[in-house]
């Protein structure tokens, strides 16, 4: 069966996305820890999450995906940028024990000139302080467009995150279809090139989650904006390639597409439907 569902709002908890996951056909959700301009998160309702755990067990729930605000930037050179993501980042994984089995996204961060090694060393130092703490929940890294001086944007650039730190052993990645192609990889005429050249660098085993998102932008844009499945640069055609590919098709799909509820129940109808 496929896994797939979409990005839903958090803010009516956990059972609440749970039952809108399932009326639109999905099987898992993407939502945000908290709001995207930081702040407090809600509370936690320890009963809200349990009775989402055993409806999850019921309705065969592939795991949940924790994204962390993108506007976290632990590679900041404003301390007190890096101070605010090191806050958000060890309390959203200090909530997500909650919820075993979830995993936490995030975007490694944006080195703002200091350069990528740089920017890698204070993703990595923020790594090693989650790992001490000792939380249960897979940290998954995502696959950026190289947009500005985003990190993320080459799989070696993520291998440097694995082996930088403590943590190392413990981190997956989150594959965005939308960002790898506008970062430069070929995987509407060479998927099978950029799954090698994917294991080659970081390990296929590392591989989590998927972002499942069309284009606004040609290849190697570096823009990420994304499309409605099939309306953009990747094309339904590979869509279908994509969810039923091999070495793709068990893991689990979470739409980010510019849509609505409504929107979300077409696409995950539809890619059932090319699903073999
Ligand atoms: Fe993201
Ligand atoms: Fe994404
Ligand atoms: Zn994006």
């Amino acid at each position: 069966m496929l896994k797939i569902g979409c990005h839903l709002s958090a803010s009516k908890g956990y059972m609440h996305m749970g039952k809108e996951a399932l009326s639109i056909g999905g099987n898992t959700f993407q939502f945000f820890t908290r709001n995207p301009r930081g702040g407090q998160a809600k509370a936690v309702d320890p009963e809200d999450a349990a009775a989402f755990l055993q409806f999850a067990k019921e309705h065969d729930f592939a795991p949940i995906l924790a994204h962390a605000p993108y506007t976290l930037n632990p590679a900041a050179a404003d301390l007190k940028v890096r101070e605010f993501a090191r806050m958000v980042f060890l309390d959203d994984l200090e909530r997500l024990e909650y919820v075993p089995g979830a995993y936490y996204n995030f975007h490694p961060g944006s080195h703002v000139g200091q350069g990528t090694e740089e920017g890698i060393r204070l993703i990595c130092e923020l790594l090693d302080e989650a790992a001490e703490r000792g939380p249960h929940t897979t940290i998954l890294l995502e696959t950026m467009s190289g947009k500005g001086s985003e990190v993320g944007g080459r799989f070696e650039e993520l291998r440097a995150i694995i082996d930088g730190t403590k943590a190392g052993p413990r981190l997956g990645v989150c594959l965005d279809t939308c960002h790898i192609y506008d970062a430069g990889y070929d995987i509407v005429n060479d998927l099978d090139g950029v799954l090698a050249e994917f294991d080659k660098v970081i390990g296929l085993d590392r591989l989590k989650a998927i972002h499942i998102n069309d284009t606004k932008n040609p290849y190697q844009s570096h823009k990420d904006r994304h499309e409605k499945i099939g309306r953009g640069y990747l094309g339904l055609a590979f869509f279908e390639r994509f969810i039923n590919h091999p070495l793709l098709r068990e893991l689990p799909f979470y739409l980010e597409t510019p849509n609505e509820l409504e929107g979300y129940a077409e696409e995950i109808a539809l890619l059932k439907g090319l699903y073999r």
